[in-house]
């Protein structure tokens, strides 16, 4: 179709971000302070920058003081509530046991850190780039790598606006733009897509595990002041999960009577029955944690996918004209659950290295003083310390797991490790057993009250899609949907996708009866799950016009 359309209209840069969130804004900010003359842009999906961020978030401020020394002083700084009370459970049905904080390993300690809302943090970070001379295009989707002569990136491509369902233009229709650079840093998050592009472009995996990830699901809740105790950190493992699935909660108290829940759930789970969604609620009715929200309002939802493979999983992060930094390269430290503070500190590693070359007169060539460097770099420390907790909770299950993995990160902060580097396996999506051999799971219906369905949830999101325009859930091969996806693992996309896109609908009653796939493309909340946890690998999430998906309220 593109033979047919105008040829895009070109700007030049000496480098273009993708991606407004904390990886890309730290980068652009810290470009800017080396190369007060470089020419940067960064591009953002979401409506507004922060439209698009979901995180818990309880944030180790080591990268803020590093990039922005001062920010301590500055009133409208967005970080202010300091964690003051942290606390680790292990539920059990009914019953919780609370961990000595003295046993824990000294680096899940969260005394120091900030309860955040991190989409505030990213509309901060966003004004200080731009008073630096930043351009930043929000509203726009990087939908495709654009290559050179050589092979090398020389940047992105923003994605047409006004293709109707069918693929034809309609008369609203606007061409993208082309934004070449010297260097192109690609910071779009976990399963970035167009990361997930360079990826095979490059073979960027080869020789590392293959990249493990879990859904984070959150809601945001105003609570009666009673109930609320600003600075109060408390993550749960453990029950309603079963020992074999790995997963656990965060609740962290900040601001004016608000309260951060959410669910992370690793995706190598087993049974094609089990809902992330419904397993979120279910936690939500334990008696430790019911109480918070009585009399409570829910003001916001939404879920994103993380990065957990860690320091084995990283891919190569550096290859010709451009780089992969924050969860689009896998930084995050899952057993903290933080991945703020690497996303940052490796944008601005990698705009040093991006000043460096431009200084030097170079340009799209690859920098491989990043990739050689983030293994030594604080980044490359934070991440080997953790680097066996999530392959040994896969392995032994939680109550084992857990123990394993608390005792590796011990002796790792004394420099040694008993387990060595243990591999991850499989990827997520070869982990679905066939629904034959799984037991079905019936949830509780939702109260309304404390637990929820899913579409007054995905409503709390402000979801929204130009409905006629290409479905930007592609399928690969649609037949396989029903012989595979439906027949073999009944259906587990209507269960693992948290906006309810996807359903299996009946067409007739009777013997001729037709199960019929159905993509509700306007709810997704671009969390990437389907692209991952597919048992095929059938499923592949591009990028929606720019400026759809959720508008997340302080997220
Ligand atoms: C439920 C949950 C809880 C978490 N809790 C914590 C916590 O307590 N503490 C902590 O430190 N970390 C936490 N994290 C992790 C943390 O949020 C991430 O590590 C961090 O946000 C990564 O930053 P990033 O810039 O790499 O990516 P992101 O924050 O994902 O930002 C990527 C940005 O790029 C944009 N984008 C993507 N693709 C394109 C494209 N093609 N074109 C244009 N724009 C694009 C997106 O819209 C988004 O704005 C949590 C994550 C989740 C999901
Ligand atoms: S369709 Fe895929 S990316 Fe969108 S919300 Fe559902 S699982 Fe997430």
């Amino acid at each position: 179709m593109s033979e047919e359309l105008p040829a895009r209209e070109a700007m030049e840069f000496d480098v273009v971000i993708v991606g407004g969130g904390p990886s890309g804004l730290a980068a652009a900010i810290r470009l800017k302070q080396v190369s007060p003359d470089a020419s940067v842009v960064v591009v953002e999906k979401g409506a507004e920058v922060g439209a698009h961020i979901l995180s818990g978030a309880c944030v180790d401020p080591i990268a803020f003081d590093r990039l922005l020394p001062g920010w301590r002083e500055e009133a409208d700084a967005p970080l202010k509530t300091k964690v003051k009370d942290d606390r680790f459970y292990m539920l059990f049905g009914q019953r919780a046991l609370r961990l000595p904080n003295a046993l824990m390993p000294p680096l899940l300690n969260n005394h120091g850190a900030f309860i955040v809302s991190l989409g505030d943090v990213c509309k901060w970070l966003a004004a200080k780039a731009e008073a630096l001379g930043v351009e930043i295009y929000p509203g726009f989707a990087a939908s495709e790598v654009l290559f050179g002569d050589n092979g090398e990136v020389v940047g992105v491509a923003t994605g047409d606006m006004g293709i109707g369902r069918d693929g034809a233009p309609k008369d609203t229709f606007t061409r993208g733009m082309e934004l070449r650079a010297k260097y192109t840093l690609f910071a779009e998050g976990a399963r970035g897509h167009l990361g997930k592009r360079l990826l095979a472009h490059y073979d960027l995996c080869k020789g590392r595990e293959p990249q493990k990830f879990g859904i984070g699901i959150k809601e945001l809740w105003q609570v009666t002041p009673d109930r609320h105790h600003p600075g109060l950190v408390q993550h749960t493992f453990g029950w309603p999960l079963d020992n074999k699935t790995g997963g656990g909660s965060f609740l962290y108290h900040y601001g004016e009577n608000l309260v951060a829940v959410g669910f992370v759930l690793h995706l190598n789970y087993e049974n094609p029955y089990l809902s992330p969604f419904e397993e979120f609620q279910r936690f939500k009715t334990h008696p430790l944690v019911r109480r918070t929200f009585t009399d409570g309002k829910r003001i916001g939802y939404g879920a994103r996918a993380i990065a957990e493979g860690g320091w084995q999983s990283v891919p190569k992060v550096a290859f010709p004209g451009g780089v992969l930094i924050g969860d689009d390269a896998g930084f995050l430290n899952v057993p903290r659950i933080k991945g703020t503070h690497n996303a940052m500190l490796s944008g601005m590693l990698a705009a040093e290295h991006v000043a460096a070359a431009l200084a030097a007169g170079r340009a799209g060539d690859e920098l491989t003083d990043y990739e050689t460097g983030w293994r030594s770099s604080d980044v490359g420390r934070d991440l080997w310390k953790v680097r066996n907790a999530k392959p040994l909770w896969s392995r032994f299950g939680t109550a084992i797991g857990i123990g394993l993995g608390g005792l590796d990160m011990w002796t790792n902060a004394m420099g040694f490790s008993f387990f060595g580097t243990r591999p991850h396996g499989k990827p997520d999506s070869a982990c679905l057993k066939p629904a034959a051999s799984c037991r079905p799971i019936t949830y509780p219906k939702p109260d309304g009250v404390l637990t929820f369905d899913r579409l007054s949830s995905v409503y709390l999101s402000n979801t929204n899609h130009e409905e006629d325009q290409p479905v930007h859930l592609q399928l690969a091969d649609p037949g396989l949907q029903k012989a595979s996806e439906y027949d073999v693992y009944a259906g587990p996309s209507g269960r693992y996708c948290p906006a309810g896109v996807y359903e299996w609908v009946r067409e007739d009653d009777g013997p001729q009866a037709r199960m019929r796939f159905v993509i509700n493309a306007q709810n997704c909340v671009h969390c990437k799950t389907c692209d991952i946890k597919d048992p095929n690998g059938n499923i592949t999430w591009v990028a929606p016009e720019g400026g759809g998906g959720p508008v997340y309220p302080s997220m």
